[in-house]
């Protein structure tokens, strides 16, 4: 049993606290589920050059953001003014995160900080990172004990010289470890290679180089010790890196997994709106590919209250026959309205629900509720040819939707006799500050495959593009379904891939297929 330490909870309530959080070797799925609440609750997060820029998304809105990281040759901050910048935060009763690549106690001066805050009575916790040293040799298919391989291993530095006579690296020693990782400074790594052989280990050893790994961007030299220097420079392979010298570098042929998967190093345009754009990043990522958030769609609320009051007296007495949602947003602001009037799930009576697209029907699931419809194709067509078998004649069908939504679903039901009653409860419009980095990366040509999701993406696209589609001709264009691919034609261009199930999911699976055809 452990017992409470009443000092250690007043210390922690006391506000002022910081975080030494290890933000993973790159790849933001690796930091640890601790560090990311531990960003969620940051006054202040001061995150290096090597902590993916990200994860800072994890952060609040409000939070301050302060980059400290040293580029190879210029220092953003020096290491003293990182620890008073710290220390101040703290003592003005700030949640710090100082969020830094990798394991902050790996070659990562987390030691120091921690020392610093020490010093000045600041209360700290560290949270530990997995570390570059084990993920990148890991995600290039080098594993760093093996069964009759490898049975030990050590992380050194390779910034020290290793011809320096006082060295405080014992080469000698070093020569007897199994597997031997060097993070920092590829350039002295001819001198390295050297002095282990000179020291007695085999020139034919296995090594490998692996440059900015866990990122889309990774690539590896391989070689052996007589030449893994060469090989990095014929590569040209630089800082971030780090190497693997023993033999169970040779499993890299076997298992590397990484660099095999279908989208590799491919940037991709996503063009959602912001909130909706991580599915479909981590879905592209996971297959290897670089996803570049463009948001094209800002969703802003707009409803008539006093519409909306009515609406809902009437949807509570059970008036309508049917409530079809044909977006997410749509689910999920009514539900705030609802919720706001002081109601749940209940207001909906007797009504019956439908959903366009599987988005639509999770956020739905999301708030408790089970649509009773949802077709096959995931377009107004689908919807309509779903409900021709029910009647309607006559019944009161609620639409609650965006502001100049597609007429089809409205003529289509008028049709068959309901009464549709459109509520508008949201504006989607062109973003009022564009993300400019993810524009200039697609001007610039630097964007291999643009997605689009919806009709409106493509619309606000190419306005914010002010009406010029040359950077869109440079990439293949995957669309989400045949009416997104129809506006994408309007704008005089032509989609490569149109996905056969229309969701993100099926999207993702058609732009890997289109990837396997074209190498
Ligand atoms: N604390 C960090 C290491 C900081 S020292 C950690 O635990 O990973 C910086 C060195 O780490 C770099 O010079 C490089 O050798 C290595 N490194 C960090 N991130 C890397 C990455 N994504 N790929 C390859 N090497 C990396």
């Amino acid at each position: 049993m452990t017992q409470q330490d009443p000092q250690a909870a007043d210390r922690r309530n006391e506000a002022g606290f910081v975080y030494l959080v290890g933000a993973g070797p790159g790849d933001p799925e690796l930091i640890t589920v601790g560090g990311v609440a531990r960003l969620a609750g940051a006054d202040v997060v001061v995150y290096d050059r090597l902590a993916n820029p990200r994860l800072l998304s994890y952060a609040r809105p409000d939070a301050e953001l302060v980059y400290a990281g040293k580029a190879p040759d210029h220092h953003a901050l020096t290491q003293d003014e990182i620890n008073a910048l710290l220390i101040a935060r703290a003592r003005e009763g700030k949640r710090v995160v100082r969020l830094k690549g990798g394991d902050p106690f790996v070659f990562g001066r987390g030691g120091e900080e921690a020392q610093a805050l020490a010093a000045a009575g600041v209360p700290f916790d560290v949270l530990p990172g997995v570390t570059s040293a084990i993920a990148a040799p890991a995600y290039a298919g080098i594993p760093l004990t093996h069964r009759a391989l490898a049975s030990s291993f050590a992380v050194v530095t390779g910034h020290e010289d290793a011809e320096k006579d006082e060295s405080a690296i014992d080469w000698e020693k070093l020569a007897g470890i199994d597997t031997l990782v060097l993070l920092m400074g590829t350039a002295r790594l001819a001198d390295i290679a050297q002095r282990l052989i000179a020291c007695g280990r085999a020139p034919s050893t296995p090594a490998a180089v692996i440059e900015w790994g866990t990122l889309p961007r990774q690539r590896t030299a391989a070689g052996t010790l007589q030449t893994i220097a060469d090989d990095v420079h014929a590569a040209g392979i630089a800082p971030p890196a780090v190497t693997v010298i023993g033999e169970v570098a040779r499993l890299r042929e076997e298992l590397r997994w990484f660099d095999r998967r279908p989208l590799l190093g491919k940037r991709v345009l996503v063009t959602r709106t912001r909130r909706q754009a991580s599915e479909l990043a981590r879905a592209l990522a996971v297959q290897g590919a670089e996803p570049v958030e463009l948001p094209t769609i800002e969703i802003t609320p707009a409803v008539d209250e006093r519409r909306l009051a009515e609406t809902i007296t009437d949807l509570r007495s059970s008036a309508y026959g049917w409530v079809i949602f044909t977006s997410a947003n749509a689910v999920d602001l009514f539900a705030d309205h609802l919720r706001d009037a002081g109601l749940d799930a209940r207001a909906f009576g007797r009504a019956r629900i439908a959903a366009i697209g599987t988005g639509t029907a999770d956020a739905l699931a999301a708030r408790g509720l089970r649509p009773d419809v949802v077709p096959e194709r995931f377009v107004a067509e689908g919807l309509l040819e779903a409900m021709s078998a029910r009647v309607l004649r006559g019944v009161r069908v609620l639409l609650p939707r965006a502001e100049g939504a597609r007429e089809t679903l409205v003529e289509g039901l008028a049709e068959m006799g309901a009464r549709v009653e459109e509520l508008t409860l949201y504006r989607a419009s062109v973003p009022d500050r564009p993300d400019a980095e993810g524009l200039r990366r697609l001007r610039d040509g630097e964007i291999d495959i643009v997605t689009f999701a919806s009709s409106s993406a493509v619309r606000n696209l190419v306005t914010m593009l002010g009406g010029d589609v040359s950077p869109l001709r440079r990439t293949l264009i995957a669309a989400i379904g045949p009416v997104t691919a129809a506006t994408v034609r309007e704008a005089g261009l032509e989609p490569a891939v149109v996905a056969e199930e229309h969701t993100i999911e099926g999207l993702v699976r058609a732009i890997v297929g289109a990837a396997a055809r074209t190498p």
